[in-house]
């Protein structure tokens, strides 16, 4: 017992030595991350869908939650935050975003999208999946996510997918797997859109199977509860937007559950089809206008009264306006059957088809939706955090505000809990245990 306990003193202090060589070597970087900061006074609603705490401390170092409670001690020398009358929830996680990049902005690619991932951050949104790259950004993207375990982060974190998998034979859509697994993408995702000119299912099952095999878990695009069911019936992972056409059975709530497949209802990429008929009220909103240094361009094309008229005329979109109704009806239904839902929003999707899915304020807007479906504000905010990394499989380190966890920390002016529209008022955004400046006055 006591050769065990020196044996594991000589190891600690070897890893100790490597881990200070390290921070000398990277402590500029590091530098305002570094040593041990407590967060005092707040309540803290840690996203495992507990009660809050109240007048809690969040001890951090180096980056990662050491310990959060009432009653916590704080180590000597802390820098000492006082965060009274505040609320402290995890960042959010956006389980169905997208990073890609549109060279009409005129901006270099990678430029751009860490311009994106900032604005995410300053939002609040501190972790976004990438479920589909187009062709100019797929390898920036992976670059991205490597880049961000080491040193500073001043922009949200994201996981990517990469470009859809796809083919038009199942050995197609293998090799599509194997390519993106080459280039160590984080997930796989795919569409079943429910037209003429789908995959086959024995393509697409194709996918998720070489998928397994390569130890990744496969996203689906669905509309329709057939096609929900059939990718359940063949083992995806989970379902990356809301069944909009008719009432979830009570064959796939059960299938869901069985399964522990993820669900993530994206109302403001239906919402984002038909809102541009007129000009919306939000484009005024104070809130909005924070980001409106990446909105401003599709902003001036969305304001355009021709293009208005074509939202009002377009079947397609006027139908959206049923559909996203049943999207809402099933997030109830599936919320309180108990399936596990994510919050995600499709934001930032590519080309000017998709315009108008603002990333960082649609996914307050999404919560504000989930809301009116019928979950309560704390089921909303568990979707954005806990469970949003428990779907996306990074809840070892995200989402919670749990001791070993990255600080990753969304701070707000009052209590979310009493009204959801409160994650507006944002005092701070913590990535890492390190503050982000405040956005630029733009
Ligand atoms: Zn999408």
């Amino acid at each position: 017992m006591i050769r065990k306990s020196i044996r594991l003193t000589a190891l600690s202090l070897a890893t100790a030595a490597v881990l200070s060589a390290f921070a000398v070597q990277s402590s500029r970087a590091q530098a305002p991350a570094g040593g041990v900061v407590a967060l005092t006074g707040a309540r803290v609603i840690d996203g495992t869908g507990r009660a809050p705490l109240e007048q809690a401390t969040i001890v951090i170092n180096n980056g990662r939650i050491q310990a959060v409670g009432a009653s916590v001690q704080i180590p000597a020398g802390a820098t000492r935050v006082d965060m009274a009358g505040k609320t402290i929830m995890p960042g959010m996680i956006n389980a169905h975003g997208h990073l890609t990049y549109n060279k009409d902005l005129g901006d270099p690619v990678r430029e751009q999208l860490i311009r994106r991932l900032r604005t995410y951050a300053e939002y609040g949104v501190t972790t976004i999946v990438n479920l589909g790259s187009s062709a100019a950004d797929e390898s920036e993207g992976i670059k991205l996510r490597d880049e961000q375990s080491r040193g500073m982060l001043d922009r949200a974190r994201i996981y990517t997918g990469g470009l859809n998998a796809v083919g038009k034979t199942p050995e197609e859509a293998r090799k599509s797997v194997d390519r993106l697994a080459d280039l160590k993408v984080d997930v796989i995702k795919f569409h079943i859109d429910g037209n003429p000119n789908d995959m086959t299912t024995e393509t697409w099952s194709a996918i998720i199977d070489e998928a397994k095999k390569k130890g990744l878990r496969t996203y689906v695009h669905v509309f329709y509860l057939k096609d929900a069911q059939a990718a359940l019936d063949k083992g995806v992972d989970v379902i990356a937007h809301a069944v909009r056409d008719q009432d979830v059975s009570q064959q796939f709530i059960n299938d869901m559950k069985a399964k522990n497949v993820g669900y993530i209802p994206t109302i403001t990429r239906d919402l984002s089809v038909f809102v541009y008929e007129t000009r919306p009220a939000f484009f005024d909103d104070p809130f909005f206008r924070r980001g409106i240094g990446l909105y401003r361009m599709e902003v001036d094309v969305l304001s355009d009264p021709k293009r208005q008229e074509t939202v009002r005329t377009n079947k397609n979109a006027q139908s959206i306006k049923t559909a996203i109704e049943q999207g809402m009806k099933n997030l109830k239904t599936l919320s309180d059957a108990g399936v596990t839902i994510a919050m995600g929003t499709d934001t930032g999707a590519a080309g000017p088809n998709n315009y108008g899915r603002w990333q960082g304020y649609f996914e307050h807007v999404e919560l504000e939706y989930m809301v009116k479906a019928g979950m309560t504000p704390m089921k909303t905010i568990v979707a954005a955090t806990g469970d949003a990394a428990r779907v996306t499989k990074l809840d070892k380190d995200l989402g919670t505000i749990q001791a070993g966890k990255q600080a990753d920390l969304l701070v707000l002016n009052a209590n979310p809990l009493t009204d959801i529209k409160i994650t507006h008022q944002i005092h701070s955004v913590w990535i890492s245990g390190h503050r982000l400046a405040a956005p630029e006055t733009r």
